[in-house]
């Protein structure tokens, strides 16, 4: 029996983990579960799985809970980021899943792997962050990172049954294009926070969806995956799929090109990670091949949406470029949620960002959370001088 811990249980990627929990009793149980601002939802997952432990925000929703659950069970409550590290570490968790969005994933995530446990790794800001460290300290504690992310869970899948990394000439990710795939410039310059949430093929939180539409998401991925399978990062091709039915592809130095298929829906991922190395059932059905006959590929629109090649420009300028790129986009996303800037300034501001700073190279978790934190500060006053 593994004993799971969620970090984000009241997100997209925590509750569709517990759609899968919920079909394997016999395999799973759960440890523990946290929310930040959703504390209903936090309690109606814990009267279902009854964790021993479940976090929350502050003292406040943690007080709430209690009175909302003390009738049903009494659960250690825990509240903060000192309760999100706890339930990442703790003895009694075999599995942690990092669901938490952005930036606050990070310092758990990384006590997970200093623990040496098995991550189940949704968190892509974290890898950006400190990808080198958090690989090395992996191989240094022996904890074991599965990509959920649906296209990285893909190469894993495929470079699992095909070990030999020498033998990859590229990976190749795809990506949907997004809900402004087929705009013109002009036309993206008038986007609105509703029509950016509109994803065509996915349903995922509020930051990654707009992190689809301007594309940074998949500049991020080329950068959790340059990290996660040690591959160049010249290696590494975007290709526009907007099915998303395919979802990456490896091709090899004999000119084979193999391929992971699927349904757009995140619990196939979440199962192969949940089950790995074995297969579970998902509760989602094979691909209906006969009604999948129009599946097209194209080259992404680099002038359109910069933020992809944003991304590749600041791997190549270094780890403390990667903290920039992810700090100045979670602070434009954020305002452009809040309609303080438009669509086309979320990738102006992270360029701005790049060109303008240039911190040390960070030796430690901490030196990245200093980069990070004064690279927000510095973000919010660029909009605010705007
Ligand atoms: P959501 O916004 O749906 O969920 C985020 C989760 O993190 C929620 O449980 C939220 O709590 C919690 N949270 C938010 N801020 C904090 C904080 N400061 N401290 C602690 N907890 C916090 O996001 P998704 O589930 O869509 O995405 C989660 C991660 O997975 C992201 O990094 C994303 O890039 C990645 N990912 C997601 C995919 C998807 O299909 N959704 C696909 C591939 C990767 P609450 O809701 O209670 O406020
Ligand atoms: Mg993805």
């Amino acid at each position: 029996m593994r004993a799971i811990s969620i970090l984000g249980s009241t997100g997209s990627i925590g509750c569709n983990t517990l759609n899968v929990v919920r079909l394997h009793p016999d395999k799973f149980n759960i440890f523990a579960l946290s929310s930040y601002t959703n504390t209903d939802l936090l309690c109606t997952q814990a009267i279902e799985f009854r964790p021993s432990v479940i976090v929350t925000k502050d003292a406040i929703s943690a007080k709430k809970i209690h009175g909302l659950i003390k009738n049903t069970y009494t659960p250690e409550i825990l509240h903060g980021l000192s309760g999100y590290r706890f339930i990442a570490r703790a003895n009694e968790a075999t599995d942690i899943v990092a669901a938490i969005s952005g930036s606050a994933g990070l310092l758990p995530t990384m006590d997970a792997i200093i623990h040496g446990k098995k991550i189940l790794l949704a968190n892509k800001e974290a890898m950006v962050m400190a990808g080198s460290l958090m690989i090395d300290s992996c191989s240094k504690f022996n904890a074991k990172l599965i990509p959920v992310d649906s296209e990285h869970n893909a190469i894993f899948q495929i470079i699992h049954s095909n070990s030999d990394n020498n033998a990859i000439n590229k990976i190749i990710l795809t990506a949907s294009g997004g809900p402004f795939r087929d705009f013109t410039i002009d036309q993206l310059s008038d986007v609105t926070v509703d029509e950016a949430l509109n994803h065509p093929n996915w349903v995922m939180g509020k930051k990654i969806t707009i992190d689809s539409a301007t594309m940074m998401n998949k500049g991020l991925e080329v950068i959790e995956a340059a990290y996660l399978f040690d591959i160049p990062i010249e290696k590494i091709d975007v290709l526009i799929h907007p099915q998303s039915i395919i979802h990456s592809f490896v091709e090899f130095l004999d000119g084979s090109l193999i391929s992971q298929l699927g349904y757009p829906d995140m619990k196939i991922p979440i199962s192969y990670a949940l089950g790995f190395p074995d297969r579970i059932k998902s509760g989602i059905e094979g691909i209906k091949l006969e009604e999948a006959n129009d599946l097209t590929f194209d080259s992404p629109d680099n002038d359109l949406f910069p933020c992809l090649n944003l991304a590749y420009q600041a791997f190549s300028m270094g780890m403390a470029s990667t903290i920039i790129l992810n700090a100045a986009n979670e602070v434009a996303v954020d305002a452009f949620l809040k309609k303080i800037i438009p669509f086309t300034e979320i990738p102006t501001l992270i360029n701005s960002a790049l060109q303008s700073w240039a911190p040390n190279k960070p030796s430690n978790i901490e030196d990245v959370l200093a980069i990070d934190s004064e690279m927000r500060i510095k973000t919010m006053s660029l909009i605010a001088k705007r």
